[in-house]
């Protein structure tokens, strides 16, 4: 089964900007995928537009069977987003910010409760479950990001550049958990400037380049050919 399929999506935003000119891209079920390009390319917009956040402008997306405009809610419940930028309540204690996502996904609060002592642990942000999220560190805001996005178990988690800025013994520990979770059956899709990044994770990648799917291969077969 295909978690993703994307057939001739187009953004044009307000301004007049055509930022995704009609792409076509497919990712199977157990895959890690990275989608590589320069900034600007449309990267953002485009998991933007899977994860709900921007509206295509036409085009279609399905998810894991689920089409995104018949069946959003379905959609969402199968995809786990960590966002680029820091996008939670500073003064909210770490655990809080796990517990209330399960709840946005109806979990019971003591489901939610173990759940979040199940990734935090994971992610060894534990010790501090009582600190507010103010006082993390960059390197550990961004696994608080990856244990929110866990808590409805996804099937498929999309990471939009989940590593920069961060640096290289918490990105090595990042690599290595996103690597066991897919080896756990979690289809990943990431965006990333460093190829480096795609070449350590990824089974495939695609390149965006102003709006166009430029190139999509198998990374092996890349490598072989460089
Ligand atoms: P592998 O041989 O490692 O499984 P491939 O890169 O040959 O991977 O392709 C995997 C799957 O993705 C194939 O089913 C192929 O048809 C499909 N595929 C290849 N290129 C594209 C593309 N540009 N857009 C959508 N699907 C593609
Ligand atoms: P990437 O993630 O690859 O850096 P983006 O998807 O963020 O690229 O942006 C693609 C292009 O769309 C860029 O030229 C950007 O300036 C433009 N863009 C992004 N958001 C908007 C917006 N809200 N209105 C107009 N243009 C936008």
């Amino acid at each position: 089964m295909s978690a993703l399929v994307a057939h001739q999506v187009r953004k044009v935003y307000q301004s007049g900007f055509e930022a995704l000119k009609g792409i076509d891209l497919s990712v199977a079920e157990g895959d890690f995928f990275a989608l590589l390009g320069p900034n600007g390319a449309g990267k953002s917009t485009f998991i933007g537009i899977i994860t709900s956040l921007v509206n295509k402008t036409s085009g279609s997306v399905t998810v894991f069977g689920h089409d995104l405009d018949r069946a959003p809610q379905q959609v969402k419940s199968v995809i786990g987003v960590v966002p680029q930028e820091f996008n939670f309540n500073l003064f909210l204690p770490v655990q809080e910010v796990v517990i209330n996502q399960a709840g946005y996904f109806g979990i019971p609060r003591h489901e939610a409760r173990a759940r979040a002592e199940f990734y935090l642990r994971k992610l060894d942000l534990w010790e501090r479950r009582e600190q507010q999220t103010r006082q993390l560190s960059g390197g550990l805001k961004r696994r608080l990001l990856i244990a929110r996005a866990l808590v409805h178990r996804p099937r498929l988690l999309i990471l939009d550049e989940p590593t920069a800025g961060v640096d290289i013994e918490i990105r090595r520990a990042m690599w290595e958990y996103l690597r066991e979770l897919n080896a756990d059956g979690t289809t990943i899709i990431l965006t990333t400037h460093y190829l480096e990044e795609a070449e350590s994770l990824c089974r495939h990648i695609a390149i965006i380049h102003q709006g166009n799917l430029i190139a999509r291969t198998n990374m092996a077969t890349l490598l072989k050919e460089l």
